[in-house]
């Protein structure tokens, strides 16, 4: 059962219960047979790179606050995959951006408010300087070889494990620069 539950139907306003629908529990209204699907919520990250430094931000909200992360968040619904990673970029750090190119779809069925999918772009910083805004604390470019230890969600298994020479999403970065290096930014 999704930890996600409604007490009342967004439709009708009646009771919701638990009932089998297409193969497990879902919540369903008593009234009117609303069924609440709960899927994972898109979002999107963008992986800035300038040289071998990459931007994070230093979260300044639940959860993992303190943290530092690439900037990322939940996509609108009239908003591309690409636009989100750019929007969120400008938003937390002040860089505007340009998406170059999905790296990789990373599943977090873990994050305590929601599951999610979340579009990993490579991106290129066209303009501004690393301040920290909106809901994150604080923003700057660290080495890959020297990141700060307090790590947010699992962005250093999915992310920058993966970053290391021959690790899964180098290569696809070096395919970006044909094979010059990390060659997403100038
Ligand atoms: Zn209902």
């Amino acid at each position: 059962m999704s930890r996600i539950k409604a007490q009342f139907c967004l439709k009708c306003g009646s009771a919701m219960v638990e009932a089998y629908d297409t193969g497990r529990p879902r919540q369903t209204c008593v009234a009117c047979g609303f069924v609440m699907f709960v899927n994972p919520v898109g979002a999107s990250a963008a992986l800035v790179l300038r040289g071998d430094e990459v931007l994070l931000i230093k979260r300044g909200i639940e959860p993992f606050k303190g943290h530092w992360a690439v900037p990322a968040g939940y996509q609108e619904e009239d908003e591309s995959p690409a636009a989100t990673a750019e929007r969120e970029t400008l938003e937390e750090t002040g860089v505007r951006v340009e998406a170059e190119l999905l790296l990789d779809i990373l599943f977090v069925p873990d994050d305590p408010r929601k599951a999610a999918n979340v579009a990993l772009f490579a991106c290129r910083a066209i303009s501004g300087e690393a301040l920290g805004a909106d809901d994150a604390a604080e923003a700057a470019w660290f080495a890959l070889d020297a990141l700060p230890d307090e790590i947010a969600f699992d962005n250093r298994e999915l992310i920058f494990d993966r970053l290391a020479p021959g690790g899964e999403l180098r290569k696809r970065l070096d395919l970006l620069s044909g094979n010059g290096g990390l060659g997403v930014v100038d």
